[in-house]
């Protein structure tokens, strides 16, 4: 993509009341914009990235044999009082509900058991109709009453929910377990290093729960962990001291703050219950459905690899993420044979399959592209100048010293 063409190019400063360094440096970039407090644009560079992370959930969600679907966010009142959660105090802190102009109750979605329990109800008559895993992308709403930390903490974020529903409590558990080490997977191909914690199940369930958190001192929860990484608790629910030997002898419990960039909940037969949503045994029998939720909130996960993946430059993303492979730079006052140049490489680029952002711009000078491509943080900046002749200087984000590469040896590198 030409640069000259990108909706929400970089700006040098960014607002003053923006504390957050995710949000700083997303702003500054041109990746997002704010509306309000919680509430973000994601302009075309962030939805890239976006993109990106989706598509690795996606990858390995449909290896565990999951379907991707969409659900509605605008939500009947009715619904939600089959479970009796409309009415919980707790779920009204957090959940936006209104009437329509003809009275009529709605809530926007902050989650999607209840959906999902109301859809198998139409579908599962019998044991031989499931396990069922559906999951979906898409925007929640939560009235954050804490929207402080930029894009980690939105009153509208996208999440990926996966749900599964399943015969007996074994299954489920099965289930469960793979999707764990699926999400240790996921989080490892995004390039974040995750600790699996036992947490409590909040709005959602009495039961426990499992959050995927990610060291950071910014982050807003804090974890009690055992070094050798045979234990963790959140310390909302953890009864045990800090310094206490860990069990497996990995010296003592340690506590850190940390994000939660996912959580998995292991509900039961509660929803099937309360909703009186069954399905038949063998023998003919109603038996409850066992159902299970899981969360990751991809908008969190980019801002939190922008807390961990930054310098005083700006941004360094994670390959597996950035919005482009490479960034190619011309460095040239008038066209001639360097933007002859620049252009050729970048159609030998593009059609080799490598996503390309070309700073084409003619009105900016070398310096100031350079700071932009720090400040983006595209793995791999290659120059073409005056200088560089029928080579291509090539500079990794995060290295001090540049090579000269024919385009040929560019373009291996690059595949
Ligand atoms: P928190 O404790 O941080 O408020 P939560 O436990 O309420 O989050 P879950 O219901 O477990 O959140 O949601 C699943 C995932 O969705 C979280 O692990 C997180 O990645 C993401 N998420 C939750 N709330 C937000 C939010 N307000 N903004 C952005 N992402 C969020
Ligand atoms: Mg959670």
């Amino acid at each position: 993509m030409r640069y000259s063409l990108v909706f929400g190019k970089t700006r040098r400063e960014a607002p003053k009341d923006e504390v957050a360094v995710n949000a700083q440096l997303l702003i500054r970039g041109g990746f997002i914009d704010k509306l309000m407090a919680g509430s973000w644009t994601l302009l075309p560079l962030g939805l890239l990235v976006i993109n990106k992370i989706n598509n690795i959930i996606r990858e390995e969600l449909n290896k565990t044999g999951a379907n991707e679907m969409l659900m509605p966010l605008l939500h009947p009142r009715d619904v939600w009082d089959k479970s009796g959660r409309w009415s919980n105090k707790d779920v009204q802190q957090i959940m936006y509900q209104f009437k329509d102009i003809h009275e009529k109750e709605f809530g926007l979605s902050f989650t999607h058991e209840e959906i999902v329990m109301y859809i198998l109800s139409k579908f599962i008559q019998s044991y031989k109709d499931l396990p069922v895993k559906v999951y979906h992308f898409s925007t929640k709403f939560r009235n954050e009453p804490r929207a402080k930390s930029g894009i980690l903490r939105g009153r509208e974020f996208m999440m990926n929910d996966l749900y599964s529903a399943h015969v007996s409590k074994k299954n489920m558990m099965q289930y469960y377990e793979e999707v764990k080490k699926t999400y240790m997977k996921l989080f490892k191909r995004i390039g974040l290093d995750v600790v699996v914690t036992e947490a409590s199940g909040g709005v959602f369930t009495k039961e426990y729960s499992h959050e995927f958190q990610v060291f950071s001192e910014v982050g807003e929860d804090e974890i009690i962990y055992c070094p050798g990484g045979d234990f963790a608790q959140n310390t909302e629910i953890s009864s045990v001291a800090e310094g206490k030997q860990c069990d497996l002898g990995h010296g003592p419990l340690k506590k850190a703050r940390s994000i939660e960039v996912g959580n998995i909940f292991p509900l039961g037969t509660k929803y099937s219950k309360d909703m009186k949503v069954f399905y038949k045994d063998e023998k003919g029998q109603e038996q409850p459905i066992w159902l299970a939720s899981y969360g990751i909130g991809p908008t969190r996960v980019m801002g939190t690899l922008v807390e961990m993946y930054h310098d005083d430059r700006g941004i360094v993303w994670p390959k597996s993420v950035a919005p482009f492979h490479c960034h190619l730079v011309a460095i040239t006052r008038d066209t001639t044979h360097v933007t002859r140049m620049a252009n050729d490489v970048y159609e030998k680029l593009q059609s080799a399959g490598i996503d390309v952002l070309f700073d084409d711009r003619t009105d900016v000078s070398a310096g100031e592209k350079f700071a932009d491509a720090d400040l983006v943080g595209i793995p791999v900046r290659l120059v073409v100048s005056e200088k560089t002749g029928d080579k291509i200087e090539w500079k990794g984000r995060k290295d001090k010293d540049t090579e000269f590469l024919t385009p040929d040896d560019v373009l291996k590198r690059l595949t």
